[in-house]
């Protein structure tokens, strides 16, 4: 049979998206097979199929410190964000139409701002420092009397960096603005306690802490306002439309049930193996720069920034090395355009388009970063000598 995976290969791009965790896939696999039934059907196997989406729920819930009532599943963490923003926007707008964002946040939220400033909302994309974070300070300010929404993601698909979500949440709070989260990069991987943390809502995608592609969920605290976003069928008590995903629910219960148990040991396992790899690149390669921030990051990301190289020759060469990483989000990637939040952060553009991505899973090993070390510094010398750039 042709090879079509990563077999055989180091895969540093769990932040794209990872493998599914084989008892995730033993737990989805009945609901393909067996228990097919819809899960709005009154008959045996549809019962089954609800059962499991609401045990599902509940893991779900138990795992970030929520009510089961308060998660709803999504197709992905994409419609996650969408429903969470156009949905309070559209809720809010007797109060008023200005909306908060940053200028990191994924394409997810920023699609989504500019599709709503398109419909007469007012946006405000909020700056951050040179690690990627914004300044709860600066979200007070940005807040309004016609303010009905802010949303700031929790940890930064690209660089990492961990963003102070309970200080802004609290501003928010104190001035009664609804408040989003985009926590796709680290439910799963950050511990999270909803019943503490003053968010209103809260955005998650299974295929990142090795769930199934295809399923996201959305958090919303009791009592925030939202419109509908999906509409049709009476599903996941009538706030969202669409016959439920059940093998890809039941999936993602199942992985964030085993990613919550896991989250001290992984982190300080993937934690190492990123010091590692920065010691060692720091210490082989001259001219890199460490994007996001040294200490408030994921424990699996590590971006780094190679002056005059070009990130995707840099992802080719490492690839016929054996070795899989990004060059930014897998959604720009395969564009010239440089990364927004690496710009944000204040990288010129030749320096942003040098960056690389690594980042790990609980499968990664010390081993496979001694594989990336091993070759990186002679890409690099190898890309820098073919440079036009001085
Ligand atoms: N938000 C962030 C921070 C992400 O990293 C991603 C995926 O890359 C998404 C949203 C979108 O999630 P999904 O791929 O499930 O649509």
């Amino acid at each position: 049979m042709a090879t079509v995976g990563s077999e055989g290969k180091v895969y540093f791009d769990n932040n794209a998206t990872t493998k599914v965790d084989g008892a995730v896939l033993e737990a989805m696999i009945p609901y393909f097979s067996e228990a097919y039934g819809n899960a709005s059907a009154v008959y045996g196997s549809g019962v089954a199929a609800r059962g499991a989406v609401e045990a599902a729920r509940g893991k779900v819930a138990a795992a970030v410190g929520a009510n089961p009532d308060e998660i709803a599943f999504t197709g992905c963490g994409t419609e996650s964000d969408n429903w969470a923003i156009m949905g309070a926007a559209r809720a809010g707008r007797g109060k008023g139409r200005h909306i908060v964002t940053t200028a990191i946040e994924h394409h997810a939220v920023l699609d989504t701002f500019k599709a709503l400033e398109k419909e007469g909302y007012e946006a405000t994309y909020l700056p951050v420092d040179r690690y990627g974070l914004v300044d709860p300070d600066d979200v007070r300010k940005a807040i309004r009397g016609d303010t009905t929404l802010v949303s700031v993601m929790y940890a930064n698909n690209e660089i990492g960096t961990v963003e102070p979500i309970g200080e802004i949440g609290e501003v928010c709070a104190r001035k009664g603005v609804t408040f989003h989260t985009d926590a796709v990069q680290a439910v799963g991987t950050l511990a999270i306690d909803l019943s503490k943390l003053p968010v209103d809502m809260l955005s998650a995608s299974a295929h990142k802490l090795h769930g199934p592609k295809g399923v996201g969920f959305l958090y919303i605290r009791k009592g925030t306002k939202i419109d509908k976003f999906m509409h049709g069928g009476g599903q996941e008590r009538r706030r969202r439309a669409g016959t439920e995903n059940v093998p890809g629910i039941v999936g993602f219960g199942k992985a964030l049930e085993l990613a919550a148990a896991e989250i001290p040991r992984k982190g300080e396992a993937m934690r190492a193996i990123c010091a590692r790899i920065i010691e060692g690149v720091m210490g082989s390669v001259p001219d890199v720069i460490l994007n996001g921030h040294p200490e408030r990051r994921l424990p699996n990301n590590v971006n780094l920034a190679f002056r005059r190289i070009e990130g995707e020759s840099l992802l080719l060469l490492l690839d016929m090395a054996g070795i899989e990483a990004s060059s930014g989000s897998a959604c720009t990637s395969g564009s010239l355009d440089p990364s927004h939040v690496l710009l944000a952060v204040g990288l010129p553009h030749e320096v942003a388009h040098g960056s690389l991505r690594v980042s790990l899973s609980k499968y990664s090993t010390m081993g496979e970063a001694e594989a990336l070390l091993k070759v990186l510094p002679g890409i690099v010398a190898r890309l820098r000598a073919m440079s036009p750039l001085p």
